[in-house]
């Protein structure tokens, strides 16, 4: 890949980004330029990223695209910056969507476990296939080579299962029955972090019960779960019902008899001020059957149907509501119907399911979560949030939390929940460890008798794993927690965690809660949130709307580095609407780039260039200093991650200050030079703005700035890669006064103004011009006259002292 041979140096005019882009992208795997990617824990500094690990969907859009090149964007500027980088790459395989699509789309049967799996894992891999190859289509260079997992893999398994045998030997993890957050499309049950309220128009009934031979009204959105009504409850200081306190009530159409309670958590402004307590309707109702040690009644079973339920035993509970509604109307058990709009519990997270929540009581495995609260909080608040107000997000949460975890889910696709239990006295019996990992379906329990009662009856678990359980180990996967305590020492907390904030509540939290309780220790110093990618029309891509942007369409069109330049340029942790505008703009930016160096480039004809600060000229140092105010900006906004601010000081920068007007300036020189010494001073400070500029935005522009290196500074500068070379920094470039320089450039810009005013074109002969501004402006004009002359192509320069203008004189 050496720089060698003048047609490899040959710069096309046009700058084709695809060609170029797809080129660098295949040499960077190759083991030349691995060296530059790979993580080398060889003792220098370390700056590890815990990167997200897409679901295995197929489909990267326009939004993971932005997770993917904030990390590399980052990544790129670290290593220039001396670090020895881990940017790893994972893939979080083991989601319904993909149970769904094997069993519908491959038509696999989900009885048959261990087929299923093998064509979920199949799946899998063919989708992990495809992402991948637009993540590199992005510039995106993790280490792959050591750094990439996935977590349905063996490996993977034996991690997730060591880290929870570990919290059941600190005895946090139990097993109970307990009503569940249910949703019967998905047929699984839910933690509280994947479930929402979700505003629905519906209808209250008015039932009446019937108390001390009198009727009672109660309001309910729910008269299907009447068999499961265990009782009622009304507020202590409703003086409406003072006299019904510690009485029964009958159940109509049922007929069971329940208690009236009394309790502060009653709404006396809700419908008549009586409230029915049902085994389960909400999560209020789990908290007063606990409270109140109320009987359980099931009502509805895993598919959504009526149980205990009389004749609607067997019934889609849609269908028995609307029966039992039509048989309370026909006893005149209903006094009146209200429309209305009330918050209903849907499974809104992940899969686009929406379906209505209920309560199972069910058997399932729980790891203590609640008594960590404050733990959490005290370990994210030691965390740089990036942007800060983000850190807000999750103390609302933690502080919300009600319920310990519920980890387990009954699917197939999954890590397998490690345990044993003993039926009849329930102890959990838990795998050896050097057996990890386990499938409790295949393997037999590591006992015959239970340990505790010597009972025989030792039987595993069907179910696997909540997701969150799998990705919340990121930080130690990829630090080496379980497999090489050397590296772990070096690597653990990882510096930063990027993520979405609309999974702050699951991935963060879950994340920051098991890597304490296993680590002691937060499992990362900061935390950069990104906002969303929406769609065009400002709202959140989704297949069913219609407006996924994917990024292959622009990829081809404007490249990788024109896409990236406009994803970077927005303000972190806000939600964007997509546009392509800023794309285009980037890609123009490129090509002006191209065109300046291709210009620049037949001007390096010396071996090395040095400065001689004395031979400089005012224009140069007025350049230099720019650059040097454009380094001291660029550093300061990489460093605060403020990528947006990056982009548009090195846009403004380069475009404007080198193109416009520096390289137009200094072309006299170069073509014409009055002196050597003038033509080399040009010289030296174009190669120095070009190659200090290259190396500023190569981490935003990674394709372009490696292409310019090989042919223009490679056999200069020495370095394998653009990306292996030093990121600047203010040092570099000499301080020097550019103020005389910036009277003179303003000057010459006006003046050019007023040529594409008149219409004049920039390389037509003007007669004259007339300058007039103080003495110091004129001194300086009248220094660099020739300058002006040659720059605008004016044959004669006149010039008076007053208010600053500058005019071109009229043939
Ligand atoms: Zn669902
Ligand atoms: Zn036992």
């Amino acid at each position: 890949m050496a720089n060698t041979g003048d047609t490899l140096k040959k710069m096309a005019k046009t700058y084709s980004p695809r060609a170029v882009e797809e080129k660098w992208q295949s040499s960077w795997q190759t083991d030349e330029f691995y060296q530059v990617y790979r993580f080398k824990n060889d003792g220098k500094p370390v700056f590890v990223i815990d990167t997200p690990p897409p679901f295995t969907s197929g489909e990267l859009h326009m939004g993971h695209v932005y997770w993917n090149i904030l990390n590399d964007t980052l990544a790129r500027y670290k290593r220039m910056s001396g670090f020895d980088v881990l940017l790893p790459q994972g893939w979080d395989c083991q989601g319904l969507p993909t149970e769904l699509r094997v069993q519908y789309k491959w038509k696999i049967p989900r009885e048959d476990r261990k087929l299923f799996r093998e064509k979920c894992v199949e799946w899998t891999g063919i989708m992990i296939k495809s992402m991948k190859q637009t993540m590199i289509r992005l510039g995106y260079r993790p280490d792959w080579e050591q750094f990439e997992y996935r977590t349905m893999d063996r490996d993977y398994w034996r991690a997730v299962q060591d880290s929870l045998l570990t919290m059941f030997e600190k005895g946090l993890i139990y097993r109970r029955e307990f009503p569940v957050h249910w949703c019967s499309k998905c047929g699984t049950a839910l933690a509280q972090a994947e479930v929402g309220y979700v505003q629905k128009s519906g209808k209250l009934y008015y039932v009446k019960f019937r108390a001390e031979n009198t009727d009672l009204e109660v309001a309910t959105t729910r008269p299907e779960l009447l068999n499961a009504c265990v009782a009622l409850a009304v507020h202590p200081e409703d003086g409406r019902y003072a006299n019904l306190k510690g009485k029964e009530a009958e159940v109509p159409i049922f007929g069971q008899k329940v208690k009236i309670l009394v309790d502060e958590s009653v709404d006396p402004n809700f419908g008549t001020g009586i409230v029915m307590i049902c085994t389960y309707g909400d999560e209020q109702d789990i908290k007063w059957q606990q409270k109140y040690s109320l009987p359980v009644v099931k009502a509805i079973d895993e598919h959504g149907r009526m149980i205990n339920a009389g004749r609607y035993t067997g019934m889609k509970n849609t269908q028995a509501r609307e029966d039992i509604v039509k048989d309370l109307d026909g006893a005149g058990r209903i006094s009146k119907t209200e429309e209305r709009v009330h918050n209903v519990l849907t499974h809104t997270e992940r899969v686009n399911c929406m379906t209505p929540i209920e309560f199972l009581v069910k058997d399932q495995w729980f790891a203590k979560s609640k008594e960590f609260r404050e733990r959490v909080l005290e370990e994210a608040s030691k965390m740089r949030w990036i942007p800060k107000f983000m850190n807000q997000r999750l103390v609302d949460w933690v502080n919300s939390i009600e319920w310990d975890w519920l980890i387990s889910r009954q699917r197939v696709f999954g890590t397998p929940v490690p345990f044993w239990h003993c039926r009849k006295c329930n102890a959990i019996i838990p795998p050896k460890r050097e057996d990890l990992p386990v499938d409790t379906t295949v393997n037999a329990p590591p006992v015959k008798k239970c340990p505790k009662c010597s009972g025989t009856e030792v039987v595993g678990t069907m179910d696997v794993c909540d997701c969150w359980v799998d990705s919340s180990i990121t930080p130690l996967i990829v630090t080496g927690f379980f497999t090489d305590k050397e590296r772990f020492k070096r690597t653990y907390p990882t510096d930063y965690r990027q993520q979405g904030h609309d999974i702050i509540r699951t991935w963060l939290y879950y994340t920051t809660l098991r890597c304490t309780i296993l680590t002691e220790k937060a499992p990362f110093k900061g935390v950069l949130i990104n906002g969303h990618i929406l769609g065009s029309d400002g709202s959140r891509m989704s297949k069913s709307k219609g407006n996924v942007i994917v990024p292959e369409q622009g990829v081809n069109e404007y490249g990788a580095d024109a896409i990236r330049q406009a994803l970077l340029s927005l303000t972190l942790g806000s939600d964007f609407p997509f546009r392509w505008e800023p794309v285009k703009y980037g890609k123009s930016f490129l090509q002006k780039v191209w065109s300046s160096v291709r210009f620049a480039e037949g001007f390096f004809t010396e071996p090395s260039y040095e400065f001689k600060l004395e031979e400089l000229e005012d224009v140069d140092r007025w350049i230099l200093s720019r650059l040097r105010e454009a380094v001291a900006k660029t550093v300061e906004a990489m460093e605060g991650f403020q990528f947006h601010v990056a982009v548009d000081v090195l846009q403004r920068f380069y475009w404007h200050d080198v193109c416009d007007q520096y390289i137009e300036a200094v072309k006299p020189r170069l073509y014409s030079p009055r002196t050597p010494e003038s033509q080399m001073a040009a010289k030296s400070t174009l190669y120095k703005v070009i190659w200090t500029f290259s190396r500023l935005i190569a981490p935003i522009c990674p394709h372009i700035t490696e292409e310019i290196y090989q042919k223009v500074f490679r056999e200069r500068e020495g370095h394998v890669s653009i990306h292996a070379a030093p990121y600047p920094r203010i040092e570099e470039v000499p301080a020097v006064d550019g103020k005389v320089g910036e009277a003179l450039v303003r000057v010459i810009a006006e003046l050019r103004s007023r040529k594409v005013e008149g219409k004049i074109a920039l390389s037509a002969e003007v007669s004259g011009a007339y300058i007039q501004g103080d003495k110091d402006t004129l001194r300086i004009c009248r220094k660099n006259e020739w300058l002006i002359k040659e720059v605008l192509h004016i044959k004669e320069v006149q010039y008076g002292e007053g208010e600053p203008k500058a005019e071109l004189k009229r043939d």
